[in-house]
Order: C-alpha cells, then sequence, then structure tokens
C-alpha cells in the first residue's frame, strides 16, 4: 500500500503513532536537525525545555535522569510512526531530521510534524539509518554534551522504546485482525535489535524485553520498575544505576 500525503493509516492506532504530516506546522518548532545540532531556534534551547518540562512532571532532582526519560520518549514516538506505517504500508516516510518538526512543549501526536513525505523501503538496514543513525544516535550525543549520562543507557533506552512500539503495535494488530502488520512489525524489530548499535542491549522473547541496562527511573520519588528492568526490584533510590 501505498503511503498517502496525510499518513491516515495511522490515525486508528492513535497515540504516539500518530504522525501529522505535510504543509507548514503550526508555531515555530524547529527541525531536529538544528536541534541535534544546537543550532539556535527562536524559541530557546529545545532540548533543555524538554527535559526541564519532564524533570518538573516527575519531581526528579537530577537532570539526568529527567535527560533519559525525556530521550526515552522521544524514541518512542519516532519507533512508533516508523513501525507503525512499515506494519501497515509496508514502506516508511524518510523522517529526514532536516522536515520533521519537534514543539518540545506539546503532548503526542502534536509535538511532531513531517513536512513532506518521501517513501523509503521498510528493510532494517534503510530504518537503521533512518531512525537510529539520523536521530538517536545525535539525540544521545546532543544530551551527553549537557548531562552526564552512558551511551550504553542512551542506547539500552532506545531498544527498550523500539519494543514496547513493537509490543502495543502487535496488540493492535491482532485485536484489529491484521496478523500481517504483527508479523511485519515483529521481523523488523528483532532486524533492528540486530543492528550493532543495539545488540546486546537486552534479551527479545516473544514482545518481551529484558534489558541489560538501567534506565534511572527507580530514581524518580515513587517509581516503581519498568516492565522490561534489568533488576528483579527496584534498586533502592539511594543506590547508583548502571549503565
Ligand atoms: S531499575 Fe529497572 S525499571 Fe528502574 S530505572 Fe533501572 S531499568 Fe528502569
Amino acid at each position: 500500500m501505498d503511503l498517502d500525503p496525510g499518513l491516515t493509516a495511522l490515525r486508528p492506532l492513535g497515540g504516539y503513532f500518530v504522525l501529522r504530516a505535510g504543509g507548514t506546522p503550526p508555531g515555530t518548532p524547529a527541525p531536529l536537525a538544528d536541534v541535534y545540532a544546537n543550532r539556535p531556534v527562536r524559541s530557546g534551547d529545545p532540548l533543555d525545555f524538554r527535559v526541564e518540562k519532564v524533570r518538573g512532571a516527575l519531581r526528579a532532582s537530577e537532570p539526568r535522569v529527567a535527560a533519559s526519560v525525556a530521550q526515552q520518549g522521544l524514541a518512542a514516538r519516532l519507533w512508533s510512526v516508523t513501525l507503525g506505517c512499515a506494519a501497515l504500508y509496508g514502506r516508511i516516510p524518510d523522517p529526514d531530521p532536516r522536515l520533521l518538526h519537534w514543539d518540545p512543549a506539546a503532548g503526542v501526536p502534536d509535538d511532531l510534524w513531517l513536512r513532506e513525505v518521501r517513501p523509503l523501503p521498510a528493510d532494517p538496514a534503510t530504518v537503521a539509518d533512518a531512525v537510529l543513525r539520523a536521530h538517536l544516535e545525535p539525540l544521545a550525543a546532543a544530551l551527553r554534551a549537557r548531562h552526564r549520562i552512558a551511551s550504553g543507557l542512551l542506547r539500552g533506552n532506545a531498544a527498550s522504546a523500539l519494543v514496547g512500539a513493537a509490543r502495543q503495535l502487535d496488540r493492535w494488530a491482532r485485536a484489529h485482525g491484521r496478523a500481517d502488520a504483527a508479523a511485519r512489525a515483529r521481523s523488523l524489530t528483532a532486524g533492528l535489535l540486530a543492528d550493532p548499535l543495539l545488540a546486546g542491549t537486552g534479551t527479545l522473547t516473544g514482545t518481551a524485553f529484558r534489558r541489560r541496562s538501567c534506565c534511572l527511573y527507580y530514581r524518580v520519588p515513587g517509581a516503581g520498575v519498568c516492565g522490561d528492568c534489568c533488576f528483579p526490584r527496584a534498586p533502592r533510590s539511594s543506590a547508583r544505576g548502571t549503565s
């Protein structure tokens, strides 16, 4: 199925899977290329803004904890729209960071806007280049320039976000009789986890994932453990997270 200019097939999936596409985004959200390159944008520093927003929402005292959660959230958005298109269309829209605008103050789905839909094949190598190398690696570098946060932790977050998106998609596809879409999402996810940037970040069993690095979420006041936690129970909040 060809990608349509509005990516309408994503709409029934809702939430993280919806991507606004075509034309000019409302307001002045910056292209993600500018965010990763720390180019000045009119609204100030979008990454610092988002990390502070997350820190306030979580009441987390450590900025690096908020940085980890913020990175995982953006990774989840990027994987969701990409996996959703791969599963439903068999193609993905090129998420070129020069075309994909991000509003760090907005919630889903208004936070992302793709100016133009240009189809790409949905094989693991193409998707890894389009999401991992074009987005998540420069995002990690930009965050690591601001916060004391390990690259292994951020890659673990990227893998966790990928599997989380795949799990949601799998549930939706099975509930809507789309075994074909579920199979495409599963196969693409397994291929992406084998990419050198994600290999070794955790173990995938069906749609369940056990990560090998800690995302630091346990350091949020009152937080428990994530479903793919590397520990059987949350470490004491005074403990340091592994990375
Ligand atoms: S202990 Fe587990 S759940 Fe808690 S922050 Fe680390 S990885 Fe996430």
